[in-house]
């Protein structure tokens, strides 16, 4: 079968006419596989919804529990026939209950990656490589200039500022879903044992990756009055990017700036949204994971999504790999 009559782009998204269902849609359909929760991919109003069980469970907590008529789950590695064609989950090293999935009918198969990394991640289940005629791939950081230090190295220099200046708050911009408890859990790797105070957006997803069995720590609410009287001084508080401009960040005493973000490679970005400390741990490949993933797969063809595709379409041309980019429009990704 040809890829292209298995799956194609849609203004909805990612189309398999055989199975009859979209992919990571961006308007309600009637069946929806969805790779991961953040908000570009898991979108509410869709009638049947295949997802992993850790995917549902934060779209539910998210989107509330009427985000679609009916869902259904899937385990990594699970096969699945759905309208005559095999589809399978596996793990996308992106956030909790990230995806990989894979699209299979007369031999012909296709891996949506949708958004993966391949460095360590101690909240999500680590990226494994599908064997595949066609390999999807995302493409935010794809440009030779992206390359995401060690995320411990990054995390050793939030700790060293508290130390430096014991008598500064210091406030970390994180997206809700994946990077905040990524952070949470690379703190405690660095053996910070502190409480962490973190802003009301995050409360139940961190909950819920506590549930999942990923340890965070003691967590508290930065809401916390004894602490506000002081200012959170030499403390730790983690909030959504956003929360920052808010009203909600004048109790900080001296705060000191901190976002945790794959553009804060970018030092003007940095510099744009005020930044004392940019820390670059990314939820995303950067160009060498990008380009040595597929190496590794070796697909006969790469289709480039969201992001930079020109780029990559052009290494995989030098390297004797046939690729296009998508096009597709919608995907602005929450989780950088
Ligand atoms: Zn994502």
């Amino acid at each position: 079968m040809k890829p292209e009559a298995l799956l194609h782009p849609t203004p909805e998204g990612l189309y398999c006419p055989s199975g009859d269902f979209h992919v990571d849609p961006v308007r309600p359909v009637s069946r929806a596989l969805i790779t991961h929760g953040h908000s570009d991919h898991a979108r509410p109003g869709h009638e049947k919804v295949l997802a992993t069980r850790q995917t549902l469970d934060i779209m539910r907590i998210r989107l509330g529990p009427d985000f679609c008529h009916s869902e259904q789950a899937i385990a990594f590695g699970q096969s699945l026939d759905v309208n005559g064609v095999t589809v399978s989950f596996h793990p996308a090293g992106h956030v909790l209950g990230s995806a990989q999935i894979a699209i299979e009918k007369e031999g012909t198969r296709i891996v949506v990656s949708g958004d993966y990394k391949r460095s360590s991640d101690p909240t999500c289940a680590p990226f494994v490589p599908v064997a595949c005629d066609v390999f999807i791939t995302e493409a935010t950081f794809a440009l030779p200039v992206f390359h995401h230090p060690d995320p411990m190295r990054e995390i050793g220099r939030l700790i060293t500022s508290l130390s430096q200046f014991p008598d500064r708050s210091h406030l970390v911009g994180a997206y809700a879903l994946g990077k905040a408890q990524r952070v949470i859990s690379l703190i405690r790797r660095a053996g910070y044992d502190e409480p962490v105070y973190i802003h009301g957006a995050l409360a139940r997803l961190s909950e819920y990756y506590t549930s999942e069995g990923i340890p965070l720590g003691e967590i508290r609410p930065a809401t916390d009055d004894a602490m506000a009287a002081d200012g959170f001084r030499g403390k730790v508080v983690i909030g959504p990017p956003s929360a920052f401009n808010d009203r909600w960040a004048r109790r900080f005493h001296d705060p000191l700036s901190i976002f945790a973000s794959g553009w804060m490679m970018i030092r003007q970005r940095a510099k744009q949204r005020g930044v004392e400390l940019p820390l670059v741990i990314s939820d995303h490949c950067d160009w060498p994971e990008l380009t040595a993933t597929i190496r590794e797969i070796a697909p006969e063809q790469v289709w480039v999504t969201h992001g930079r595709e020109e780029a990559l379409v052009r290494w995989c041309e030098l390297n004797g790999i046939a690729a296009r980019p998508l096009h597709l429009v919608g995907y602005e990704d929450e989780g950088d």
